[in-house]
């Protein structure tokens, strides 16, 4: 061997909403701290540039996380810009973890890939599709360039059965391809569905 290995690599979790996502991004963080690893998890911030949060999954666990708004606000913080104590560059953490990251723009590929290339243990969980069913934002790309692929499943809310698909329920019913994403004031819930009874209004 010429040089020893550094371990860095991507590792994505993806699936429809309720699969199971951030249990997976937290079980494999818990394991790192248990590891004695340095770990910084990170999430899309709807509104401040930078706040302390956390990842919590629907069924209640939780670990600490860094809300931040940009993909550079993450490069920022892992670089040591954010911080007043004089030191230019803080060593990288062992494992950095990024939740919901389908909601960051394609600028997130090419960060994870150059954490990966110095050594980090990237592991990033998103969804995979939007509720059109279509890919979403930067998942294609992050999903083949990662070493290593999770694809989760929920239970379809209709029939039981494994559900690969994000169902939008705009009051009460499926909404519409051309719905904005963000909808102000309105109703909106989604529910895990399989491919027969997952629905898209024209
Ligand atoms: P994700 O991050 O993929 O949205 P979470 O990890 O937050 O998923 O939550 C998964 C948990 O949600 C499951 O372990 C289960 O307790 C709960 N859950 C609620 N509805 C469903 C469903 N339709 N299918 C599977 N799990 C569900």
């Amino acid at each position: 061997l010429r040089s020893p290995y550094s371990g860095g690599h991507l590792e994505v979790v993806v699936g429809p909403m309720f699969s199971g996502k951030s249990e997976e991004l937290i079980r494999r963080v818990t394991r790192a701290v248990i590891a004695r690893q340095n770990v910084q998890v990170f999430k899309p911030a709807l509104d401040d540039r930078y706040h302390a949060s956390a990842v919590a999954s629907h069924a209640g666990r939780s670990v600490q996380a860094l809300a931040v708004r940009h993909v550079a606000d993450i490069r920022e913080h892992l670089s040591g810009a954010d911080r007043l104590l004089g030191v230019d560059r803080l060593p990288l953490p062992d494992v950095v973890g990024i939740d919901e990251v389908q909601f960051f723009d394609t600028a997130v590929v090419e960060l994870a890939l150059e954490l990966a290339d110095l050594g980090v243990r990237v592991i990033l969980a998103g969804l995979d599709l939007d509720f059109r069913a279509e890919p979403f934002g930067p998942m294609p790309q992050l999903l083949a360039r990662a070493e290593s692929v999770e694809k989760l499943t929920a239970i379809c809310t209709v029939c039981g059965a494994p559900a690969t698909r994000s169902q939008r329920l705009i009051g009460g019913q499926p909404a519409r391809f051309d719905d904005p994403v963000v909808l102000v004031g309105a109703q909106e819930s989604y529910e895990a569905r399989c491919r027969v009874h997952h629905e898209v209004l024209e």
